[in-house]
């Protein structure tokens, strides 16, 4: 059991996104710097908003399971990449208390809450994973059919992340799709952490 992503026990990392990757522009001299460098990175970063309304929607859905869209940025600082997810949207699901997928109504819903939200904004956040919920008072784990699901099209692109919440036992857990050298993939559980804005 990984308890470090229930978010009863979770701790808050020191320090925020901005201040890790010194993107304030105070953070040049050489202190900073080997304070950044002895900062552990983490693969996946999401904005404290994002688990709120995630966790509150997957709550609300209960007993039935819950999907949607994770948005947000993909990153690389020195050989290591991770992703920073900043929002997220919903639309029409096919949802029981063993099965969650968009309809293609849904998908149509979604898609067009983008458009809305962000348009043609320079700075627009990408698709980059999905969060769903296993209602089930436990410590979740995907199914067969997730694991089909987002090990393809048009889920599987590396580095996308998947959050699996149990709205009753408060589990927050994140996944990233992995590719083997023989291009084989899976989903593998990474440590996350929240970060709230500057
Ligand atoms: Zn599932």
């Amino acid at each position: 059991m990984n308890s470090k992503n229930n978010l009863a026990g979770k701790k808050k990392p020191k320090k925020n996104l901005a201040e890790i990757y010194g993107e304030s522009k105070e953070q040049t001299n050489a202190e900073t710097e080997d304070e950044i460098t002895k900062e552990k990175i983490y693969l996946v970063y999401i904005l404290h908003r994002v688990v709120y309304e995630t966790l509150l929607l997957c709550k609300k859905a209960d007993p039935n399971e819950a999907i949607g869209v994770l948005l947000g940025y993909k990153y690389q600082y020195e050989d290591q990449k991770y992703v920073k997810v900043v929002d997220w949207v919903t639309g029409k699901a096919y949802q029981s208390h063993a099965f969650a997928e968009f309809t293609p109504d849904g998908v149509r819903q979604y898609t067009s809450i983008i458009e809305e939200k962000y348009g043609d904004s320079e700075n627009r956040p990408k698709i980059v994973g999905i969060f769903h919920s296993h209602p089930f008072g436990s410590n979740p784990h995907f199914s067969a059919t997730d694991y089909n699901t987002f090990l393809n099209f048009p889920y599987d692109t590396e580095n996308n992340v998947f959050v699996l919440i149990d709205p009753r036992s408060n589990y927050y857990k994140s996944y990233i799709v992995v590719i083997d050298e023989k291009g084989m993939k899976d989903l593998k559980e990474v440590d996350w952490v929240e970060y709230n804005p500057k």
